[in-house]
This record gives C-alpha cells, sequence and structure tokens, in this order.
C-alpha cells in the first residue's frame, strides 16, 4: 500500500485540503493519504480557541467519507512540537507489513521556502518520497493573519516564487499539477468570524460541526 503524509494545523480542514489528497491519489498512485494534525507546528503560529481534539474531530469528519483518505491522530497523542521525522518513524512502524515504497510527504507551496529548516531535512527528503504541490498565492490579507515565526517571517512573500529547481532537497521530487483552489483555513476563520459564506469551502459534516460548535466565533 502506497501512503503519503499530509500535514497541517487543519484549523479547519478544507475543500483544498481534500482536492490535493484527491490529486495525490489519482495522478501519483497513493492508496491512502494521512491527514495528520499537528499538536504544536515547528514553524507556524497556532491560533488559539479551537482544541486539538476539535481540529481532529474534523479531520475524521472529512475523512469518513472517502476511504482513500486517514485521519491520523499520532501528532496529536504525542504533544510536544510536531516533527514530521518523528511522525515517519512512528508511520513505518505502524504500517510495516503493508507499506510499499517510501512514504511520501505533501508539501503546498508555502512550506517550500521553510523546507530546509525541517529537522532532519535532508535525510528526511531521502527517506520519504516529496510531493511538491501548487497552491494558489495567499492575498496579503490572510498573510498578515497568518504570520510565520523568526526566520520563517523573513519568507513569508516567497512561497509561490520559490523556485523549485534551485533546491537541492527537491530534486528528487514529484511535482504535482494539482488543481488550483484558493481556500485557505485562514480565510474560512475570518469568514466565520464575519459572518460570511463558508459553507461549500469545507466538507459538508465540518461546517455542521463548527457551527453547532460556535467554533471561530461564529454564532
Ligand atoms: P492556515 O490558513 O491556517 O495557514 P492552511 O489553509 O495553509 O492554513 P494547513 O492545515 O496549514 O492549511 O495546510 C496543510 C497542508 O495543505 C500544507 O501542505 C498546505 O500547503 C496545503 N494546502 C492548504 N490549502 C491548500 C490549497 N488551497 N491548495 C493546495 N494545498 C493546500
Amino acid at each position: 500500500m502506497k501512503l503519503a503524509v499530509l500535514g497541517g494545523s487543519f484549523n479547519p480542514v478544507h475543500i483544498g485540503h481534500m482536492a490535493l489528497a484527491d490529486d495525490v491519489c489519482s495522478s501519483l498512485g497513493y492508496d491512502r493519504v494521512l491527514f495528520v494534525p499537528a499538536a504544536v507546528p515547528p514553524h507556524k503560529e497556532m491560533v488559539p480557541g479551537v482544541s486539538a481534539e476539535e481540529r481532529l474531530s474534523m479531520v475524521q469528519i472529512a475523512c469518513s467519507t472517502d476511504s482513500r483518505f486517514v485521519a491520523e491522530s499520532c501528532e496529536i497523542e504525542r504533544d510536544g512540537v510536531s516533527y514530521t521525522w518523528d511522525t515517519v518513524d512512528y508511520l513505518e512502524k505502524k504500517y510495516a507489513s503493508s507499506l510499499e515504497g517510501k512514504i511520501g510527504i505533501i508539501l503546498g507551496s508555502d512550506l517550500f521556502a521553510g523546507f530546509h529548516l525541517w529537522k532532519n531535512a535532508a535525510l528526511l527528503a531521502k527517506r520519504c518520497n516529496l510531493i511538491l504541490a501548487r497552491r494558489p498565492e495567499q492575498s496579503s490579507f490572510a498573510k498578515s493573519a497568518n504570520r510565520a515565526l523568526g526566520e520563517y517571517a523573513q519568507l513569508e512573500n516567497s512561497g509561490d516564487s520559490f523556485d523549485i529547481s534551485k533546491e537541492p532537497l527537491f530534486s528528487e521530487a514529484a511535482v504535482l499539477d494539482n488543481p488550483l483552489l484558493p481556500v485557505s483555513s485562514t480565510q474560512i476563520r475570518n469568514l466565520a468570524l464575519s459572518g460570511g459564506g463558508f459553507k461549500y469551502l469545507v466538507p459538508s459534516g465540518v461546517f455542521e460541526y463548527i457551527i453547532g460548535g460556535n467554533l471561530y466565533g461564529r454564532k
């Protein structure tokens, strides 16, 4: 079984994540995409107010409608800073009897410029199959609401203009020609707070979960 990992904060999970996972299976022949919500992302500020368990619940709801998608809770159970390296350690053991080839690691274009800062980045690029996905340019509004930490702050404009051919860590990566959906969790949180419409930007059960739980300030 070919496995790919889609890590993220999933705050909340949205149709951009679903379409990306679908394309990884359809275009690259992966059998399963594991959606892995981070407990504490190493290079990203987590927006407070929604718990890790609630983010995981939304991912579970989203994955329940497609047998190729699996909600993987290992990073939330492990707690602390969520390093993909440690997650790969765990998943290689968990799927030892069924895993075919290397685990795929899916990266949206906002993550390209900072990948070299990931724990054991060079080893990870050899140990796994990196899968590089396109993502539309985020609006400056979304960027300012979602500032990255430390040195990442200086990289926030470089995601979409990043030249993947000049990054040696990506020399063996698969480059996905995935559909461009201009949607982000930041945008959905802002729409929820302002009373805007986001019903069709998230899987339907996730919309009900957000409304039912008054998440993101939505009343
Ligand atoms: P936020 O707005 O809070 O930063 P996000 O929308 O970027 O959240 P994440 O959970 O951080 O969502 O993303 C997880 C993974 O999915 C990352 O690899 C990211 O690049 C990718 N991704 C998110 N949205 C899209 C999209 N619309 N198209 C393609 N990839 C996406």
